[in-house]
């Protein structure tokens, strides 16, 4: 049994806690780790180190940061087989959904190579008699980063490369049930030139987390996970004066209206649906097909597309959709849910409960449910199921579907399918949701603009990555400085004419 550690001071130290969370093999249902749940002493100690690391790297010139940068992400092209296989073997997601998890947190190192600009300041000259003002962007100190299962690679990316390109020391503290591949990337910006100590990992569970929210180093928490945490998260922050964004859950809809393209809308559908088990914030859990002839004809496109699906191991190769989802709790979650779905009224077209995969029986592996018919009292609709769960509301007009959208008091990921521009635009400019796709089922946003939800999908200011991850990780400091040799002739303070 492998006993993971810490990353601290650039190098690995294992915990003296005594407390340890299992890391399962998702598609067997073995133990194949087991992680520290670090002491409250362990994470300030490790802030403390970080505090002191952060001074000469805060100091370190944006370009010489920016070049660690290109140094981790030619290494993280690298090592792409090697990371990849990390991610699936504690998440389960077939190998190439794991490079991909690897490849979009590649694409926000990339645009943190160009943080010099980023980071340039402002300045207006002669802003008052011999008067010029300036505003430089300064790193906060010691920031943290508390990361869910479901993207192991992806978004501790996210939150590394803004937070120290910027040049602040992070403590970054992965989730339990995946900690390796952070482990992992850690020792890769070592290797990239990162000076020790300016990113600690510190493992753990709620103990840590509420350590790290109450540590008076620690200046900013980025978070992403479930809603209910990333609201707890958020309130504790705010309230110890820290600068705090908590990402959390979705329920995100697909408007299909009655000109799209329904073998277009329902393939959109099956990859949103099911890719990764489900287990996206973005996935597109709820279909809403307009009049009953488009749920009629996307039902009947849906059901061979589902059933075609393979689940498997993502050692099987690019022959599997999805893989199990992280733990038998959350099978047998997801399970119950759909069995909910069945007692309060919902037609279940395609029953994915009690699948098993030959030679993997205590996998956590889930078959795929489709449903048709569903209200939104519900609690399938109601309730985010994070596995391989698709549900359809029949709505009557657009309005009716837009409606349900706005109403949902999710509001991270939305589309519409549709052949006309006018409804579009309509649906882009009005719905109350973060990331709208139009003929696209995820649209998660590329790099260098910004990943952000509304509602209870998101706690705070400012989205992730982009332009405003380099203001969340940095404060604004505007100065303001008079110069009397530069008091021109007539101006208001003319001490030379007084000569
Ligand atoms: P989670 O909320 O259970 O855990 C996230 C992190 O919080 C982990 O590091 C965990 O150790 C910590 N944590 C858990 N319980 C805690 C507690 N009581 N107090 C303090 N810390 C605690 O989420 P998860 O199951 O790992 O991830 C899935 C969730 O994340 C889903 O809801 C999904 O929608 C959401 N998610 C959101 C985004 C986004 O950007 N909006 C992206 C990915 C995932």
């Amino acid at each position: 049994m492998t006993e993971l550690t810490n990353w601290i001071n650039g190098q690995h130290v294992k915990s003296g806690s005594g407390r340890f969370s299992d890391v399962f093999n998702p598609a067997t249902g073995e133990v194949q780790a087991k992680t520290p749940l670090s002491s409250v002493e362990e994470l300030n100690e490790a802030v403390a180190k970080a505090k002191e690391a952060q001074v000469a790297w805060g100091n370190t010139n944006p370009q010489r940061r920016a070049r660690v940068m290109m140094a981790f992400g030619a290494l993280i092209n690298k090592h792409m087989d090697e990371l990849a296989e990390l991610v699936a073997r504690e998440h389960g997601k077939t190998l190439p959904d794991a490079k991909g998890d690897v490849q979009r947190g590649l694409e926000v190192v990339e645009v943190c190579m160009g943080a010099p600009s980023l980071l340039k300041g402002e300045f207006t000259d002669d802003g008052g008699p011999g008067i010029d003002l300036y505003s430089m962007r300064q790193p906060l100190g010691v920031v943290a980063g508390i990361t869910p299962f479901n993207f192991p690679a992806m978004i501790p990316l996210w939150k590394m490369a803004p937070a120290l390109s910027c040049g602040n020391a992070m403590i970054l503290k992965p989730s339990e049930r995946v900690p390796s591949t952070a482990l992992r990337l850690a020792e890769l910006l070592q290797e990239a030139g990162l000076p020790d100590g300016v990113l600690q990992v510190v493992n753990g569970d709620k103990s840590v987390v509420d350590a790290i929210l109450d540590n008076e180093d620690v200046a900013a928490v980025g978070f992403v996970g479930s809603t209910p945490i990333a609201q707890y998260i958020y309130g504790r922050a705010a309230n110890n004066g820290k600068r705090a964004q908590c990402f959390g859950g979705a329920k995100n809809h697909m408007i299909i209206m009655p000109d799209a393209d329904l073998d277009k809308a329902a393939d959109a559908l099956v990859g949103a649906g099911y890719g990764a088990a489900g287990e996206r914030c973005m996935a597109i859990s709820v279909a809403v097909p307009v009049g009953k002839e488009t749920a009629d004809g996307l039902i009947e496109r849906l059901i061979p597309r589902v059933e075609k699906l393979k689940v498997g191991p993502y050692t099987s190769g690019d022959d599997v959709d999805y893989g199990p989802v992280i733990t038998a709790a959350a099978k047998s979650r997801i399970e119950g849910l759909v069995d909910s779905g069945v007692n309060q009224g919902a037609k279940l077209v395609i029953d994915g409960r009690g699948f098993e995969m030959q030679g993997y029986e205590n996998g956590f592996f889930v078959g795929p449910s489709l449903f048709d018919n569903v209200t939104p009292d519900m609690d399938i609709y109601k309730e985010e199921i994070f596995g391989p769960v698709l549900s359809t509301v029949r709505a009557d007009t657009y309005e009716d579907a837009l409606n349900l959208v706005i109403d949902n008091p999710y509001g991270n990921g939305t589309a519409i399918y549709t052949a006309d521009g006018d409804t579009a635009r309509d649906f882009a400019h009005r719905v109350n949701v973060g990331m709208v796709g139009i003929n696209f089922p995820i649209p998660v946003p590329l790099s260098y603009h910004t990943f952000g939800g509304w509602k209870k999908s998101a706690f705070g200011d400012l989205n992730q990555y982009g332009p405003d991850a380099f203001r969340f990780y940095t404060k604004t400091k505007t100065v303001t400085a008079r110069w009397f040799s530069g008091i021109k002739e007539g101006g208001e303070f003319n001490f030379k004419a007084m000569d």
